[in-house]
């Protein structure tokens, strides 16, 4: 089992959407996977098909140790993955977990009893690097960043490179930086195409070579509850995250 945090502290930069989409890819390429949503807002749930106001147990109540993973996981519809969702209530355990022990391993705790479950497990994070975030990071072999080629892109990676050097350092010493994931991307604009050479010959091969498009008809996808690559796989925007699902397995191949 391979855990990989779908991270970037800004919001609105494609995590949700690429940790959906690369969990349906992975899924339709034969792998056994499960999202687990650490973000509030509940989107990844959401737009996996799964009502987060319906849930019964979630991950909150997995931080929480009052429920396992087996407990709360659900299958979605159709995107043939599982996923622990999160909404609301998941906002008050960043304060009900800064008393207790391990606080910051609780997630990791809880996944050893699902390792032979799954050969994914894609954590959607939130846009933060808070006490959510960190029980991701000290959980995964890897970090996926999805990112935009935009003029300040590269600024601020600075804040999320440095918390995975420290949690590398002091707490999960298998943690790297698997990728960059080029999103929204629009290969008629100049400065994207400037940016996307700067992170090349920055990052090197730390950049994926699937780069998602800017593309409508992923943006659609969420308010059917379902992956864009489930919703219209023929679409430009599937397609590159089926490229990209591909290029997962083979390169977590190489790297564990
Ligand atoms: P985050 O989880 O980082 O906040 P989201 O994945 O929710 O970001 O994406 C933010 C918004 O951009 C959403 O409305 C989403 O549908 C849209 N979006 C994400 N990726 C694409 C894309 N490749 N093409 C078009 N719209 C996208
Ligand atoms: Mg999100």
């Amino acid at each position: 089992m391979q855990v990989f945090c779908v991270a970037n502290q800004k919001g609105g930069v494609g995590k949700t959407t690429t940790t959906v989409n690369l969990a349906a890819g992975l899924a339709q390429v034969g792998q056994r996977v499960l999202i687990i949503d650490l973000d509030p807002q509940g989107n990844a749930t959401m737009g996996s098909g799964v009502d987060k106001r319906a849930l019964e147990l979630s991950v909150y109540d997995v931080l929480l140790e009052s429920s396992t993973i087996a407990e709360a996981r659900q299958r979605t519809d159709k995107g043939g993955y599982d996923v622990l969702g999160a909404n609301r209530e998941l906002a008050g355990a960043e304060i009900e977990l800064v008393s207790v022990e391990r606080r910051s391993e609780r997630l990791r705790g809880a996944l050893v009893a699902v390792e032979a479950d799954y050969d994914f497990v894609l954590i959607d994070c939130p846009p933060s690097l808070s006490l959510l975030t960190l029980n991701g990071l000290c959980s995964a072999n890897g970090v996926i960043v999805p990112m935009q080629c935009e003029y300040f892109a590269l600024e601020g990676l600075t804040d999320l490179v440095n918390t995975i050097r420290q949690v590398h350092a002091n707490l999960n010493p298998q943690l790297q930086i698997i990728g960059l994931l080029r999103v929204m991307f629009d290969n008629r604009m100049t400065l994207q195409q400037q940016v996307s050479e700067q992170l090349k010959s920055h990052f090197g091969d730390k950049v994926f070579d699937a780069v998602i498009p800017r593309n409508v008809r992923l943006a659609e996808a969420p308010s059917y509850g379902q992956a864009g690559v489930v919703f219209d796989p023929s679409s430009r925007g599937a397609q590159a995250y089926i490229a990209f699902a591909n290029e997962m397995v083979e390169r977590s191949r190489l790297v564990l």
